[in-house]
């Protein structure tokens, strides 16, 4: 496997996708439909190449081991309309601002889903990656 593609959220299939899929004129819910289908084949295509997440250190267990797989977030997916020139700078920044407004009115997580769960919403970045693909997550939430 190319050593880059561990931590890799978007592969040229997805962009593809995307750029195929995505319109100014979405809905909010196709939005998150899009991001579900985005997610999907991130998954497949990490399964199908035998792609594993890096072994990193994690702060948890003080061990290395792997970190869960990366998924695609709805703001990476915004931000990637950016980035691989499907939209403008002013059309990400209204996106942003329209999906931060959806979500903190329909209480979902950063993947639009509803979960009310406090714990993985606290759980961001390369330090959520890592506490979610812990094998000891329990013993560091559950307390003394
Ligand atoms: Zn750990």
């Amino acid at each position: 496997m190319a050593s880059g593609d561990a931590q890799r959220t978007w592969f040229p299939e997805m962009i593809e996708m995307l750029n195929q899929t995505w319109s100014a004129s979405m809905s909010a819910n196709e939005l998150l439909a899009l991001r579900d289908r985005l997610d999907s084949a991130l998954e497949t295509i990490r399964s199908e190449r035998h792609i594993l997440p890096a072994m990193m250190w994690c702060p948890n267990c003080q061990a290395r081991h792997r970190s869960a797989p990366p998924k695609a977030s709805v703001r990476a997916m915004i931000l990637a309309l950016g980035r691989f020139g499907m939209a403008s700078a002013s059309e990400v920044k209204a996106l942003e601002h329209r999906w931060n407004t959806y979500r903190k009115r329909n209480q979902l997580d950063r993947y639009g889903i509803r979960t009310g769960d406090v714990l993985v919403e606290a759980l961001i970045g390369f330090q959520g990656l890592m506490l979610q693909g812990c094998p000891r997550i329990l013993t560091h939430f559950e307390g003394p």
